[in-house]
Order: C-alpha cells, then structure tokens, then sequence
C-alpha cells in the first residue's frame, strides 16, 4: 500500500525541518559523555557554531600577543595545508624546505655567525614555550657533559632569570628538575637587573635567561651588559656560564626598529635565542622558532634520527606529529612582507601604542610603566588605587566590548596592579582612538561610582567631611544609582550626536 505524502518517515521529517526546529537544536547534547548516536553535519556545525559565539571577539582582546589577523591569501594556503603532517618530512619535502629557509632567515635576523656554505642550526616548534623547553634541555646537557668529565657532580643544576618570567620558564624548571633562580624586581624596575643577575651565577647555572620584551611591561632587558658582566665573571672563575635570549615578541621589533640596539648572537655569550612566530611574527596561533649559535651548542644526543619515513631526518622537538600551516604561513609572511613589509607595520604599532599613551597620560590618573623601545604595550597603573582598582577598569571595559588585563605584578612588587594593552598590527588607529575615549568613560564612571575597597579606619572620619572630593563622599545608594543613569544617558546622547 502506498503511503499518503502526507505521512512521512520520520528521518525525512527531520530533514525538512529548519536548522533550529530540528530535534538536535531543541535538545541539549550531552558534555562530558560521548552521545550515543550521530547527528547531521549541519546540526553539529550549527550548536558548536552558537555556543562558541560568546566566546570574546579575538581581535578586541588586548591582553594577547597572539595574531589574531592575516591576509585572506594566507588562509587559502593554511586550508590547503591542514592535512599535512609537518613530521614526514620524507614525504613533504617542500614544506621541510619551507621550515629550513625559515629557520636560516630567522638566525641571519638575529646575527649568526653563518659561514658561506653553512645552514643555520634551528627548528620551527609550537610556540616559544616548545622552544624554550628544547633550548633549556641543550644548556642542561651541555652542562652535565661538561660537569662529568671534570668528575664534578652534575645532579643541582640551575637557571638565572628576572622574576617577571613568563611562566613557561617555570615550567621548564619545574618539568626538568632545574632550579629557578630568579632576580628580585623592584618598585620602578620591572626587568631583571644584570648585575644581580651576575651575582646570583654560580658554577651549577646552565644559563641565564634574558628577555627581550617582558610580558609585564614590553620592556627589553639589557642583554649587552648582561653579556660584559657575565664575561668578566666567566673570566674570574673559569667557567663558561651562556646567555640565552627570550625574544618571544621581540625577537621580531628589534631587528627593524632598533637594529643597532645588540642583543642577539652578535654577543658572543648568546647561544640560543627563541621567538614566537604566532607574536610579531605575524602568523596564527601554533609556530615558535628556537635557533643556535652553531652546531655546537646542541648537543648531539638530544637530536633523534628516524628513518622510518624515508630517509635520515635529525628530529629535535618534544612532539612526533603536528600540522604544516603555520610554518607555511610563516615563510608567506616573510616572502610576502620582507624586511620592508615588517618595519612598517612595527613601526605602525609603535606609533600606535605612543598615540594611546599619550592619551592615557592626559587624564591623568595613570603612570605608564612601558618604555619608549620594547614591545608595543602600553602596561599602566593607577596613581591613585585607594578608592578604585585597575581590575574593577578592565571589569568595565568589558562592557564595551574590550578585552583588557588587570594582574599584580611578581613577588616583591605585587602591590602594583596594572592594566596593559597589547597593540598588534589590526590594532588601528581608529580603534586606539575608541579604546582611548572608553577608558576615560570608565574612569568617569568610578569617580561616580562608590569604592569596593575596604575603608581603611583612619580614612573613615575624613570622608563624611571632605566635600572637596566628591566621591569620597558618603552618597546614599539611591543618589548613586541616579547618577550612574545620568551618565549612561549622557553617554547615549553623545553617541547619537556623533560624539566620541
Ligand atoms: C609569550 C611568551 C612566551 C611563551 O610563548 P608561546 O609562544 O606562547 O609559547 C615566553 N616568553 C615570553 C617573554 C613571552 O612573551
């Protein structure tokens, strides 16, 4: 009997329905269990689609030094090289290519000594994290060889950084069982000290690592004297204490805005240097590079030889497999842009960064903590943080949709909290200009606003009195509530008038 087209399989019901009248929209899918039975394509695409939507807008988070746009060119060739396992380099030979050429711009960037005929020695990891681990592995068993065949013991190893590190050097302490031996910062100097650095070198220290371009402030560490201090102490006590450069996000400033400024192998102590390429490398997140002096500064035990792809292929990283794009996108950026391409657009970012400054500095209420050559931060603190604090600004910012970090600074330092904004080559002018008038708003509305903080018992008796300050003074809820409706509104209005 023929059924009625009326009377449908259930499946072809499914099918007519609209994306979000499916029954696969409708019900909530299961999070930590894996669902029984498959759904469509478009149904899965669309509930992962939905959900990621209130994740932030990457190109609104300020807090990253992280990419977060390219050339639509590019995407065409990280698509077509998503299947590609970057490790069979037997079966790639053009993308291993691709990473060698890489490699070999990057150290002639940073000043290796490269004779005529040689390669440079280096390789293209996840990030500087991956880097930072496999250059710190090469200074320990560089050390330990060392140690054994003077008969001395090789088993308290140690490492010399400031305390604004980031956190992957912890880690690489941590997972490799080498001490960390960190610099005491000060109230004014956010970046390690040489000289005590120097001091705190002793015949177990593998290295001491100095960062061009801290996290904290985008400042760059002075690795020259670092170099000549560090020279002298090897001279005194016979040993041969290495230098190695964290250039994560300046690796790529330096070379075209300050290319006098030496820092790199053009140091004689400096054996390794890491740089993210997903930063000022310009490429999305997933490349880092790690390259050495020369041959002899990676030990040759800690290079794996697998042939099992074809044939002999030396192979130092910590993962076997991952993905090809971003060492394609890499070598796009570096063709495409040339040393012309990312002058300006570092250039830009400074210029950027110096516009946003100026700004923050004309209300007034800021110290700028970044300096005038480094990375292009804009790291801030409040003059005065007795009534607010620079995380309740990052907390309003969000309401305009920005995306600011609030964080204390390291030990010894923690009661300075800032606010930093990290500015990147999409970052335009006319958004720095918009960033520059919402955080005025923001520091309008706390003046309105009562304090959080707790009042300290000596403050208390001068408030009700002091009428100078308007928001020290005690206001009922009520009055506050009208007042921060008042300045909505006037917010509002401006908007529609056009202004900022
Ligand atoms: C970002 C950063 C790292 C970590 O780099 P990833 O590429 O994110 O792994 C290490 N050191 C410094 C100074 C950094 O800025």
């Amino acid at each position: 009997m023929a059924l009625s087209p009326r009377v449908r399989e259930p499946e072809n019901r499914e099918q007519l329905c609209c994306t979000f009248a499916s029954r696969y929209v409708r019900d909530s899918v299961p999070k930590f269990t894996m669902p029984e039975k498959s759904i469509p394509k478009d149904a899965a695409y669309q509930i992962i689609n939905d959900e990621l939507m209130l994740d932030g807008a990457p190109r609104l988070n300020l807090a990253s030094f992280v990419t977060t746009w390219m050339e639509p060119e590019v995407d065409k060739l990280i698509m077509a090289s998503l299947n590609k396992n970057y490790v069979d380099m037997d079966e790639y030979p053009v993308t291993t290519e691709l990473q060698n050429r890489c490699v070999n711009m990057i150290a002639h960037l940073f000043n290796a000594p490269i004779g005529e005929d040689e390669t440079a020695v280096g390789v293209g990891t996840v990030g500087s994290s991956e880097a930072i681990m496999l250059a710190g592995l090469a200074f320990k068993r560089k050390w330990q060889i060392k140690r054994k065949s003077e008969g001395k013991p090789y088993d308290k190893p140690n490492i010399v950084t400031g305390a604004n590190v980031q956190v992957c050097w912890e880690k690489f302490a941590r997972y490799f069982e080498v001490e960390l031996k960190e610099v005491k910062l000060s109230e004014g100097c956010y970046v390690m000290d040489p000289k005590k650095a120097v001091e705190l070198v002793d015949e177990n220290t593998i290295c001491v690592a100095a960062i061009l371009g801290s996290t904290l402030t985008g400042e760059f560490e002075d690795v020259k004297l670092l170099n000549e201090l560090l020279t002298e102490k090897n001279k005194e006590t016979g040993w041969d204490t290495p230098i190695h450069v964290d250039a994560a996000s300046g690796g790529f400033i330096a070379p075209f805005l300050s290319p006098d400024l030496v820092w790199d192998f053009r140091l004689p102590l400096v054996k390794s240097i890491n740089v993210s390429g997903h930063k000022y490398g310009l490429v999305y997140p997933g490349v880092g590079w790690v390259v050495w002096r020369s041959k002899d500064d990676l030990p040759d035990d800690l290079v794996f030889h697998i042939n099992y792809l074809g044939t002999d292929q030396p192979t130092f990283t910590l993962n076997f497999s991952k993905g090809s794009s971003q060492i394609i996108a890499q070598y796009y950026q570096f063709i495409r842009l040339g040393f012309e391409g990312y002058k300006n657009i570092m250039e830009n970012c400074m210029e950027n960064a110096r516009i946003l400054k100026e700004g923050i500095e004309r209300t007034g209420r800021f110290n700028i903590l970044s300096k005038d050559v480094g990375v292009p931060v804009v790291a801030m603190s409040l003059k005065d943080s007795s009534q607010h604090t620079v995380f309740e600004i990052s907390d309003h910012l969000r309401r305009f949709g920005w995306i600011v970090p609030a964080y204390s600074m390291p030990p010894d330092v923690q009661h300075v909290a800032v606010l930093r904004v990290v500015i990147r080559e999409d970052f335009s002018r006319s958004l720095a200009e918009r960033l520059m008038s919402d955080i005025e708003k923001v520091v309008q509305l706390l003046d309105i606003l009562p304090s959080p903080l707790p009042l300290k018992a000596a403050n208390v008796s001068t408030i009700a009195n002091d009428s100078d300050h308007h928001h020290k003074v005690k206001k009922s809820e009520m009055e506050i509530q009208a007042e921060v409706l008042e300045f909505w509104k006037r917010l509002v209005d401006g908007r529609r008038t056009g202004a900022c």
